[in-house]
């Protein structure tokens, strides 16, 4: 996308996420769970016209995702995720990152290019489109952690792997994984365990980082290591 967005550190961006959930959690009523309900924060909370659409037609563009439409509050996803729900979900977390991160630097700079954005006659175009091959610009980073946040908060994560065992998690191998920790056999193992017990609509790649990621999880050798 190219709108200008202040550059957010994660803690920023996590308070944004929780924000959210709250707003979500009172609205709703009820104390949140896992899975985190992004179909219901989408069309329930935020009231956005939700559709799963073939965005590769619409816009023209071979690797896109997702995209919204802030002027018609319209978000659309693409086909292709459609059955994938660990994908689906977080691509809709994503968008959501962007309407409720960046929707205000949208609405700024609307206002300060007013000839750019209400022309007549022109069909409305999408304010943000989101693409899996392309390098990520700032934006598009922050709205990655903000699904990572909202659909894995932390306390829910901790609560539930605290009901599970006792004491840190200790993963085989972890440090020799390194470069991708999603690709850890034991790691995955754990992330798919989370996964059945509730966080049913994030992927295993998704959640082997998001627990890396919190340090949930260390390398088996370096914790006993550490116990000399
Ligand atoms: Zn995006």
């Amino acid at each position: 996308m190219n709108l200008k967005v202040p550059f957010f550190q994660k803690p920023e961006i996590e308070r944004m996420a929780l924000d959210l959930l709250q707003k979500y959690e009172a609205w709703k009523g009820v104390k949140l769970t896992p899975p985190i309900s992004i179909d219901d924060i989408v069309e329930g909370y935020l009231r956005l016209d939700f559709q799963i659409d073939d965005l590769k037609e619409r816009l023209s563009i071979p690797d896109v995702l997702g995209a919204t439409w802030f002027e018609d509050k319209v978000m659309r996803i693409d086909s292709s995720l459609e059955g994938k729900e660990g994908r689906l979900s977080f691509t809709m977390a994503h968008e959501v990152g962007h309407w409720w991160m960046h929707r205000p630097y949208y609405e700024m700079e609307k206002v300060t290019l007013p000839l750019f954005s209400f022309k007549e006659n022109v069909q409305p175009t999408p304010a943000i489109v989101c693409r899996s091959g392309r390098k990520k610009d700032s934006a598009e980073w922050q709205a990655d952690q903000f699904a990572a946040l909202l659909l894995m908060p932390k306390a829910m994560l901790h609560t539930l792997i605290s009901s599970l065992q006792n004491g840190p998690v200790l993963i085989e191998d972890l440090d020799k994984s390194k470069a991708n920790v999603a690709e850890n056999y034991n790691l995955r193992v754990f992330a798919k365990q989370l996964i059945q017990s509730g966080f049913n609509n994030v992927s295993v790649d998704a959640m082997c980082y998001r627990l890396h990621d919190l340090t949930f999880v260390v390398d088996s050798k370096l914790h006993q290591g550490s116990l000399f």
